[in-house]
């Protein structure tokens, strides 16, 4: 079981996912607070039923296709936009499971040490809650590009994401480590290598 938990952030385009990528080559579990955001409201959970009783079952996506019966995410967020009472009621009621379900799942993991992937640790505080935070640093403008580059949307949406989002300089303070990803991907390797045996002794140290 892994007690040591490495909180693991960046904004959008920063480099989370090939970076966790990097440290799963390694054997070591990461636990994403995207994914657990889809599982906790999955057909049957608690917290869709809920929804499905706030709203009515139009927030579900029509019967038929694969994805009949699941939650229409582009409905909800139409819902809660510029809705503050809305959005309250949704983040009070998403948020206590995704929390609780993120610390299950830490304390599941069988690697010697874990990594928790949040978008947003800096934005919820999560990072009082984990043994050690590392930030994917990137400047702001290679952000823009790459996120360009992997997304289908245009600039003006994603530059309002990462205004939405902590800036650079709040998630350069909450950090233990940074790895700077402003070069190319094969600079990732050294860095992640350096970091994962720092890691493991920390972990060991905690045992
Ligand atoms: P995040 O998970 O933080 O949103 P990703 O890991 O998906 O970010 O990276 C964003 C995009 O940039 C992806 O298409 C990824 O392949 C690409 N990318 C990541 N690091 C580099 C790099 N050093 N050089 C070029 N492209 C990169």
């Amino acid at each position: 079981m892994s007690n040591y938990v490495v909180g693991i952030s960046g904004g959008i385009g920063s480099g989370k996912t090939t970076v966790t990528d990097l440290f799963a080559k390694y054997g070591i579990e990461v636990i994403d607070a995207d994914v657990i955001a889809r599982e906790v409201v999955e057909p049957g959970s608690p917290a869709l039923k809920a929804i499905v009783h706030k709203f009515g079952q139009f927030v579900l996506n029509e019967s038929g296709g694969s994805s009949s019966g699941t939650l229409d995410r582009a409905k909800l967020r139409n819902l809660v936009f510029n809705n503050i009472e809305t959005k309250n009621w949704l983040n009070q009621l998403l948020h206590p499971a995704i929390r609780q379900q993120m610390l299950l799942q830490t304390k599941q993991a069988k690697s010697a040490y874990c990594l928790l992937s949040v978008p947003l640790l800096v934005e919820s505080k999560l990072y009082e809650q984990v043994d050690r935070v590392v930030i994917v640093d990137v400047d702001e403008q290679t952000q823009l590009q790459r996120t360009l580059l992997r997304d289908k949307t245009n600039e003006q949406q994603i530059l309002a994401i990462m205004r939405a989002q902590a800036t650079r300089q709040q998630r350069l303070a909450v950090a233990d480590d940074i790895i700077d990803n402003n070069g190319q991907v094969n600079d990732l390797a050294t860095q992640v290598a350096q970091l994962h045996k720092r890691y493991l002794q920390m972990a060991k140290q905690k045992e």
